[in-house]
């Protein structure tokens, strides 16, 4: 039988085994080294170039312009919730000093699902700690409230978006790519270019191509479409960017300044997470950048949206025009549940659990994920069907 395994996970998530080959080849004498890049100082000059090639093929396939930095942070996407909101707040009070005014600094956060919604908690708890102007965190839309579940983009005309010519509005937030609720925006909302607009795009990072023009700040966590966990990318224009002294007091680590007059070496950053990012983007660059893959992922995604729109035992419970190209959300009865996970089991397909919080099931199909992997899914949906008519 084989040992090969169909990881359908969310994430730490499928890499593909070309990049495991190379890291292999590579882990007991990088480049001639006679080290593993585990043990590589990152003062070094093998390190540096790392970084500085990993920086340059990001810049490469997202097309970021010169005014942006990019930033290799640690402590997961959930860190950023505190560091886009302290960071972006300072920003606005820098620009708001030269007037002495102290009314309210507002933070729009439009919430489609679990990561968005936790990310305008967390700016809620820390909103009470900023002082000056106060904070006022608005939920623009709450689509769960709006529609009775994370299952649609609600129409914009219909969001509570703040007015910046009324208000100072510090940022505009969203989540390009739910993960657990599978709800992924498929256009750039329309934000008053005035207004800083940042997404989390953990889920969907490099899975198609962006307009990084259109935002002020695009995070994401590595473990789903970029490799390990351990790092996370951070793409700020520049003008974000203040000095430690202005704005709100914020640990060092959460600060973009520190990190980027320091070239994310203020502290040793996770090396051998960032060697891998590095490999992920090779391979991405070697099979034709963002626009194939994006036309992968589409077919990938379309398969298997038509497979369980076809069926009469499964349904994917999103709405076709929010529907996620990564992660696909899919319901059956749930007395066949346990069957129907541990078939998959025993065909070497993990994973497919629903996250813990709304069950049911889900198939991550990022990047690293090809189409006949999806193919043996489909195959197996279908039979699991015929044999429970
Ligand atoms: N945002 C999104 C969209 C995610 O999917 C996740 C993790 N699943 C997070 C944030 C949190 O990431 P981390 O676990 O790296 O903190």
């Amino acid at each position: 039988m084989s040992t090969h395994t169909y990881n359908f996970g969310a994430g730490p998530a499928k890499i593909p085994q070309s990049v495991l080959k190379r890291a292999q080849e590579e882990l007991l004498n990088y480049d001639n080294t006679g080290m593993s890049v585990m043990e590589l100082s990152h003062r070094s000059k093998p390190f540096g170039e790392i970084l500085n090639r990993t920086k340059s093929n990001l810049t490469k396939l997202m097309n970021i312009p010169d005014n942006y930095e990019i930033l290799f942070m640690q402590g997961g996407a959930t860190t950023q919730f505190a560091a886009v909101f302290y960071n972006l707040i300072a920003a606005k009070q820098k620009e708001l000093s030269k007037t002495k005014d102290n009314s309210p600094i507002v933070v729009d956060y439009i919430v489609t699902g679990a990561w968005s919604s936790k990310a305008a908690d967390e700016a809620q708890r820390l909103a009470e700690s900023v002082k000056g102007n106060p904070i006022v965190v608005n939920r623009v839309v709450d689509t769960k409230k709006a529609a009775g579940a994370y299952d649609r983009i609600t129409p914009e005309s219909t969001w509570s978006l703040t007015d910046p010519a009324k208000n100072h509005v510090a940022y505009v937030y969203y989540c390009d790519n739910e993960t657990v609720h599978g709800v992924e925006f498929q256009s750039v909302p329309k934000v008053n270019p005035s207004v800083p607009l940042v997404t989390d795009v953990s889920s969907n990072f490099l899975s198609r191509p962006i307009d990084v023009n259109k935002y002020g700040l695009i995070y994401g966590g590595a473990q789903k479409n970029l490799g390990p966990a351990g790092v996370s990318l951070v793409i700020v224009r520049k003008d974000l960017i203040v000095d430690l002294s202005v704005g709100p007091l914020r640990p060092l680590m959460l600060d973009f300044d520190t990190l980027a007059k320091n070239e994310s070496m203020y502290n040793t950053p996770p090396t051998f997470a960032i060697y891998m990012v590095g490999l992920m983007l090779e391979w991405l660059l070697e099979h034709g950048g963002l626009t194939e893959i994006a036309k992968k992922n589409e077919k990938k995604a379309n398969k298997l949206y038509d497979a369980l729109d076809s069926s009469k035992l499964f349904s994917a419970p999103v709405q076709k025009e929010a529907r996620s190209k990564m992660n696909v959300v899919f319901k059956l009865p749930k007395e066949l549940e346990a069957e129907f996970f541990k078939g998959a089991e025993e065909r070497r397909m993990v994973q497919l659990k629903g996250h813990r919080s709304v069950g049911g099931a889900r198939a991550s199909i990022y990047n690293a994920m090809p189409e006949e992997e999806v193919d043996v899914l489909v195959a197996y949906l279908e039979q699991f069907e015929k044999e429970h008519p």
